[in-house]
């Protein structure tokens, strides 16, 4: 999962910079910040973080990288 450093511009009370970590989605293509992390193959201990939007899609198809056909 790749890291995302955010700089917020506050300074806090020890004079740094508050600086914001998030994990990116990791959805193919997507930018978003992840916000929930989902488990893909729980057999294997694998599990992605991906942003909001993608987690409600994740719940339906497991697999983006093998979208159902319809
Ligand atoms: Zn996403």
């Amino acid at each position: 999962m790749p890291w995302m450093a955010i700089k917020t511009g506050v300074i806090g009370e020890d004079g740094q910079e508050t600086i914001l970590r998030e994990y990116l989605c990791d959805w193919p293509g997507c930018a978003h910040i992840a916000e929930q992390v989902v488990g893909v193959a729980r057999e294997l201990a694998l599990a992605r973080a991906v942003c909001r939007e993608h987690a409600e899609i994740q719940n339906r198809a497991p697999d983006p990288d093998q979208p159902a056909r319809r």
